[in-house]
């Protein structure tokens, strides 16, 4: 007969991050046994009722989706500058999404959604972080001695960077900049944007083009698509 903080099993059943779930708690659209419960941290054991805005958590179907975020977009379930967020684009699904991972307001690109929790949390798990593969337009005109240190490691954060791999795609010499593939396992905070900094190449544009074995094949930014389910048997 375990026992878990309230907080945490509503994070556990996906319906939010643990942070989120606190607000959720706080502004009383938790019931537990048919009452609200604003306090954080109570116990909830095995035969007690936890409801979030009506709905009893764990009667959920588990949904997964690949979804193309457009830049101007916050990677998160609410917004308190109003601006819009992912959640937006899945108006039409009736689960409580939230993203795996995030990605910057003016970045694009490839975001995992999905209402499972322990998916989410194996995917955040550094340990089994899966390859990231990004695409930068940025200020200069690298050649690959320049952009080598990227391989091996660079500082971020006081930090050495994981080795990545780099490939140019393109320079424009008239207009002094380049578009380069960076493709990493970890997810620190701004990395990309970081590590090309710390090569003397900023960042202007970026978008995330895969995420694992997935891609933005056949998606336009706002759409998404439900992944597969032998797709979703490579994320595990
Ligand atoms: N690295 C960044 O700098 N920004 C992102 O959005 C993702 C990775």
């Amino acid at each position: 007969t375990k026992t878990e903080r309230l907080q945490k099993i509503i994070a556990n059943a996906g319906i939010a991050s643990r942070r989120h779930a606190e607000t959720l708690i706080a502004t009383g659209h938790v019931k537990v046994n048919g009452q609200i419960e604003t306090e954080m941290g109570i116990k909830i054991g095995p035969h007690d009722e936890v409801e979030v805005d009506g709905v009893p958590i764990g009667k959920e179907a588990k949904r997964y989706f690949l979804f193309y975020k457009p830049r101007g977009v916050i990677s998160a379930v609410q917004d308190n500058k109003g601006r819009d967020v992912v959640t937006d684009y899945f108006k039409d699904i009736t689960e409580r999404l939230y993203p795996v991972g995030r990605l910057d307001y003016d970045t694009s690109g490839l975001l995992v959604m999905t209402n499972d929790g322990d998916l989410a949390n194996h995917l955040m798990h550094p340990r089994y972080a899966l390859e990231k593969k990004y695409v930068a337009k940025v200020q200069g005109v690298p050649n690959r001695p320049a952009l080598a240190p990227l391989k091996t490691g660079v500082e971020v954060d006081g930090k050495m960077t994981a080795p990545a791999k780099v490939d140019i795609i393109s320079t424009d010499k008239a207009k002094k900049t380049a578009i380069v593939s960076l493709t990493i396992h970890q997810g620190m905070n701004h990395q990309v944007k970081k590590m090309f900094k710390a090569v003397g190449f900023p960042v202007l544009k970026l978008s995330r083009e895969a995420y694992g074995n997935l891609t933005l094949v056949g998606l336009q930014p706002g759409e998404h698509r439900p992944i597969k389910p032998q797709e979703l048997q490579a994320l595990r």
